[in-house]
């Protein structure tokens, strides 16, 4: 094997059984037999690439990660692709931008080459894992974590990076679910110049107390302002944020605090395609809480990789309840969603270099 990748797989007696209830998979909970690693020294690079039997590490509690957060992570997925085979959907993507994740947290750039043959060689072992059904996919997650057994603040010397696979379920078994957001003025997500667009552990922990505040209101996600004005929509949850307004569909531009999103691109991109009037540019809540109030406000849907599309029905804002449109998915919305899964399983073709198909 060119990248000497050691191979130690679970006994047949010893796997675990496959979820085949698509409808119960959920996200993030169940995971396949292996789990691909290698690691970084300052002495050997990136080495040691490995797969073995999905199990606990073994890391000293002194380890960085564990103090002071040295953390990146991704999230891709693959799809039984139409025809057979297997689909992966802008991967490279999500590997360079795992690279820019590393040098924010000064974790040294990976080796992507040996990443991605890790990869790849998993996914083949644990392919029965990768569930068919519609909506369904294999979600792939990459992570660099720093382990010195050291309590100084500075950048580890040693990491490891590993890939998890797990089976994931359809978004929206029955269909869209439109959701509620929540508009934060008392928390912010990210700063220009802080980490907001690196994809790094941390960030996600700093959000969980103004997720309790909008599942308080009732709502399931919430839809960040910006840290200096607290102004400008940028986020929402682990989502990018698109409005149409009559028929500009805007988003935030890339200021720094935003996270660049794969999906974000791939919407963007196909929008200009179908002729839509793009922008990205700053979007003040007033502007939508006006757009709302005025009937001009036509859809609000998140974009990221484990929903796709997350059509939002409502937002709530100091206090205040505004409907989006009738409350129902948008017809924008519902034809990206449409035609990105179509990309993805490989029933439509999408722009070059898209999607790889890798042969099993
Ligand atoms: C991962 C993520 C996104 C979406 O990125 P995709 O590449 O589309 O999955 C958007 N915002 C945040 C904060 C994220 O963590």
């Amino acid at each position: 094997m060119e990248h000497n990748i050691r191979i130690e797989l679970v006994d047949e007696a010893n796997r675990k059984p496959i979820p085949r209830d698509s409808a119960s998979l959920g996200f993030g909970r169940h995971f396949t037999d292996h789990m691909f690693l290698m690691n970084y020294s300052t002495e050997k690079g990136w080495h040691d690439p490995r797969i073995q039997p999905h199990q606990p590490l073994c890391l000293d509690p002194a380890a960085t990660v564990l103090h002071y957060g040295q953390q990146v992570f991704e999230g891709l997925k693959a799809y039984r692709a139409e025809g057979g085979g297997i689909n992966l959907f802008r991967y490279q993507k999500n590997f360079e931008r795992m690279n820019r994740s590393c040098k924010r947290l000064q974790i040294p750039a990976l080796d992507v080459e040996k990443a991605i043959a890790g990869l790849k060689e998993l996914i083949r072992i644990d392919q029965d894992w990768i569930p068919t059904d519609e909506g369904c996919a294999l979600y792939v997650r990459p992570t660099v974590i720093g382990i010195d057994p050291f309590l100084g603040v500075r950048p580890s010397s040693t990491y490891l990076f590993y890939i998890l696979l797990g089976p994931v379920g359809a978004y929206y078994p029955e269909g869209f679910n439109p959701i509620s957001i929540y508009v934060s003025d008392n928390y912010v997500r990210a700063v220009a110049g802080g980490t907001g667009e690196a994809k790094t552990g941390g960030n996600y922990a700093a959000s969980l107390v103004a997720q309790k505040e909008a599942q308080d209101a009732g709502c399931s996600q919430v839809l960040w302002l910006d840290a200096r004005e607290r102004k400008y929509v940028e986020e929402v949850g682990t989502m990018n944020i698109m409005f149409r307004i009559n028929d500009e569909l805007i988003t935030s531009p890339l200021t720094g605090s935003i996270l660049p999103g794969v999906t974000r691109d791939s919407v963007l991109q196909l929008a200009k395609e179908w002729g839509v009037h793009v922008s990205e540019r700053l979007l003040s809540i007033d502007e939508v809480v006006e757009a709302a109030k005025d009937g001009s406000l036509k859809e609000i849907f998140g974009c990221g990789t484990a929903a796709i599309i997350a059509p939002v029905k409502q937002f709530v804002y100091q206090g205040e309840t505004y409907q989006v449109a009738d409350g129902g998915t948008g017809e924008l919305s519902a034809r990206l969603y449409k035609t990105i899964l179509d990309i993805q399983y490989g029933r439509t073709a999408g722009p070059e270099g898209w999607v790889e198909r890798i042969d099993m």
